[in-house]
């Protein structure tokens, strides 16, 4: 059987790392292309000026619009090449880390998250915007990126709904690993790269992977409550710590060389849900992951234990939860029917689905979720 894994050449995370950043760059050239919305720029000036200075290297800004679109990537690789820059890096959000992973097209990338939720930072693959910030296409690339570089001080700082929504993201690499091995279905860590495009790579999981997805949820389990504590009070714990490296890192290896199945393919039919829309991803691939184990018939101890962990650090059990009050009919079917569409990850669930059994676990998900939070209240 042909099996795949794959991971960034380098993690480091610690307190005030933006301070080593130079150091890496330095391990490429003296000049590296920054990424970066202006917003998150400010948050970290003082350390991007301090690590220059002590490792003698400088910072191409590159007015980045906020897009990460094929004009945009094509633009920012035209001031990389007249700056003759070294390196690429990424800092940011989502959208500044896809964009530097499509303008270094896995060459000397550094990706610099400043807040921890999703598990998109460590991944070989981004999705491409239109300039109209409508869907284009998924871009896989040769290699992960060369160095994934996180300032746990920074992220101890932002809001703590991004790291809880960070842990919903990661609460699903588990099962959905899980799912994908059972199936023997294939993972992304198989896929050719390029822009999606002619044939797709079949691979399936490593023991490996599935070890790091089962240490992901273990993770969660142990630490997420106390992590969100730390992360309300701005300081970094040993707990916080190892949350970070859980949505992240273990999170991120989990989804790519593990397999994704029921509960992002659900998450992407909940999208079209109106009141989902001010929901984060990884909010509403939590409440997915219920689904998903509604669907699979999980043992009740499990699901029990994924909807204590949900309900202690506030990620959504039921669908009011994602902002949706009310559901019809015919919008049950539509959120069923493209969770079912053929490139969908539902198939790597191991046993046949057919639209009804999803919409059936849509709505049962979101009975036992707020039928469990009630029971809980009254205690
Ligand atoms: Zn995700």
């Amino acid at each position: 059987m042909r099996k795949a894994f794959i991971c960034p050449t380098k993690y480091v995370q610690g307190e005030d790392e933006i301070l080593n950043l130079g150091y890496f760059v330095k391990s490429f050239g003296e000049s590296a292309l920054l990424i970066a919305h202006k917003d998150d720029v400010a948050r970290v000036k003082d350390k991007l000026d301090k690590t220059c200075e002590k490792f003698g290297i400088t910072f191409v800004e590159s007015g980045f619009k906020g897009e990460c679109s094929r004009q945009e990537v094509a633009r920012l690789q035209e001031v990389s090449k007249k700056n003759r820059c070294a390196c690429t890096i990424g800092l940011g959000g989502g959208k500044a880390i896809d964009t530097a992973k499509c303008v270094a097209e896995g060459e000397a990338l550094i990706i610099v998250p400043t807040i921890a939720a999703t598990d998109a930072p460590t991944s070989h693959s981004a999705v491409l915007y239109t300039r109209d910030g409508a869907f284009d296409d998924y871009a896989y690339f040769k290699q992960s990126p060369s160095v994934i570089l996180i300032d746990t001080t920074v992220i101890a700082k932002a809001p703590t709904r991004f790291l809880v929504s960070g842990m919903g993201d990661a609460l699903s690499t588990y099962f959905e690993a899980r799912a994908t091995s059972n199936s023997y279905s294939k993972v992304n860590a198989g896929l050719p790269c390029g822009y999606r495009e002619g044939t797709c790579g079949e691979a399936r999981g490593t023991n490996t992977a599935l070890a790091l997805a089962k240490l992901c949820y273990e993770t969660l389990i142990k630490d997420g409550v106390r992590a969100k504590a730390a992360s309300d009070c701005n300081l970094v714990t040993p707990a916080l710590e190892n949350i970070i490296e859980t949505n992240i890192l273990l999170s991120g290896i989990g989804f790519e060389s593990g397999g994704l199945a029921g509960a992002h393919a659900i998450h992407d039919g909940l999208t079209i849900l109106e009141g989902s829309h001010k929901y984060f991803h990884g909010e509403k691939v939590a409440f997915g992951t219920i689904i998903q184990l509604v669907l699979e018939n999980a043992p009740k101890e499990e699901l029990n234990q994924v909807l204590d962990f949900c309900l202690e650090v506030g990620l959504p059990v039921c669908l009011s939860d994602i902002g949706v009050d009310s559901i019809t009919e015919d919008e049950l079917m539509e959120v069923a029917k493209k969770s079912c569409v053929e490139e969908e990850s539902i198939y790597s669930m191991p046993f046949p689905i057919t639209v009804e059994s999803v919409a059936a676990a849509i709505i049962t998900a979101d009975k036992i979720g707020k039928d469990y939070k009630e029971k809980r209240m009254c205690k």
